[in-house]
């Protein structure tokens, strides 16, 4: 018996137009509607939005978006507000993933900013954190784990963390590479991520919260991820992108 609802998450990146939202949603929302007791979502990107949005409407899939920016309005080019992203039925923004903070200059500091500014606006948050291959092999993966839970989630009481925030466990060299992290490897970090939430909010804290494995995941390796009682779902890049693939990914096997 599982302790939380797992949820799966596809994270298109920059891909697909709207023909292309539209044909692989009707496809993925038909694949997937007999589904229950799991939280399915898609993040496009913005461009889709509108056409997610409507191809989306009575499913049982959830829009998701791929970043958020901390203010409803203002002088930011290039950057979509909180309230716009309600405006589309949005219920959950990714933020902090590996490859904001690598190429777009993402740093603890403003992957805060962005936390609270999506929950000010009820919007849930899946909080990326993770290590790159040169942290690991020098040591330094709890220290980096730590510092992107410690920094992004600076200021956040309990009860919005409860609420509305689930970590996602993203070893950087895992993603997009085709090389996986092992069940042993993510459930060590998923295990020191509860003990971290847990020193910082209390004991026990982390019982209640989400934990996702994100990082080459597909469908032949999430039934082993999804049999461990600490990963409670998936963040998923490339394997997203085919809505069979995305759906027998969703539709993981107990074992
Ligand atoms: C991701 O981008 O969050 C991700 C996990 O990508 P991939 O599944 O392609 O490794």
């Amino acid at each position: 018996m599982r302790k939380r609802t797992p949820l799966i998450v596809g994270n298109w990146k920059m891909n697909k137009t709207r023909a292309q939202t539209l044909d692989y949603l009707n496809k993925f929302v038909k694949g997937v509607s007999g589904i229950a007791s799991r939280e399915i979502g898609v993040a496009p990107p913005f461009t889709s939005l509108v056409t997610a949005s409507d191809a989306l409407k009575g499913s049982n899939v959830k829009l998701c978006a791929q970043n958020v920016h901390w203010d409803e309005s203002g002088q930011y080019t290039g950057e979509i507000s909180p309230s716009m992203l309600k405006d589309y039925n949005v219920e959950y923004a990714i933020i902090g993933h590996s490859e904001r903070r690598k190429f777009f200059g993402e740093t603890n500091d403003s992957v805060n900013k962005r936390v609270k500014g999506a929950l000010k606006s009820g919007l849930k948050v899946i909080l990326c954190v993770g290590e790159t291959k040169e942290e690991r092999e020098s040591g330094k993966t709890q220290n980096v784990v730590k510092s992107h839970l410690i920094g992004g989630l600076d200021g956040i009481g309990v009860q919005d963390l409860l609420k509305s925030i689930v970590i996602a466990y993203e070893p950087v060299w895992a993603i997009g590479t085709g090389l996986n992290a092992t069940v042993e490897q993510a459930v060590e970090v998923h295990q020191f991520i509860r003990t971290t939430l847990d020193s910082i909010y209390g004991a026990g804290t982390s019982d209640k919260i989400r934990i996702l494995y994100g990082g080459s995941v597909k469908p032949e390796n999430i039934d082993g991820f999804m049999a461990t009682a600490d990963i409670d779902g998936a963040l998923v890049g490339g394997a997203s992108l085919e809505a069979e693939s995305f759906t027998r990914i969703v539709d993981f096997k107990e074992v």
